[in-house]
């Protein structure tokens, strides 16, 4: 789905949070709501999402995102603690190209289980000088 017709569609986020999609809520507060992914990779897979619509993160003000990674901060320990998980991923798919469908920023919180059979995305090698090149054209000065 390209970018244009993405931003043109409604909100389905903005309608969970108004409360015109009902959904499964995990925690809720002021500023962030954090709810059950209805196609999850594990059972408690969840999305933490501000309340404010932002489409990614470079549009989000600061402020809101330390409220949201706090909040991914709780659910996790909530995943770890109550559904023996040992770990959690926590990821933001940053723009349509990045995997995101929904134009409303949110953190995947995806609870991971020994021999759950999920593997990571597949990783390269850097070739001669490729390192340096890139590091110079992103490094923050
Ligand atoms: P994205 O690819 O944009 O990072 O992920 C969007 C996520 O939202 C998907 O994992 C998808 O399953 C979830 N999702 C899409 N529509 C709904 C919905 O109506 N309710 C809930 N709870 N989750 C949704
Ligand atoms: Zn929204």
């Amino acid at each position: 789905m390209n970018d244009k017709l993405i931003n043109f569609m409604p909100c389905i986020f903005c309608k969970i949070i108004n409360g015109e999609i009902p959904s499964y809520k995990v925690y809720e507060d002021e500023n962030t709501l954090a709810f059950l992914d209805i196609n999850p990779v594990n059972p408690g897979h969840t999305l933490v999402v501000p309340k404010k619509h932002f489409s990614n993160i470079e549009e989000a003000d600061e402020q809101t995102l330390c409220q949201v990674i706090k909040i991914v901060k709780k659910v996790g320990a909530g995943l770890k603690n109550n559904l023996a998980a040992p770990g959690y991923n926590a990821q933001v798919n940053n723009d349509p190209s990045a995997g995101q469908i929904v134009p409303h920023l949110h953190f995947h919180v995806i609870p991971r289980l020994e021999n759950d059979c999920l593997s990571l995305w597949p990783q390269k090698k850097y070739k001669k000088n490729q390192a340096e090149e890139v590091l110079n054209k992103i490094k923050i000065k």
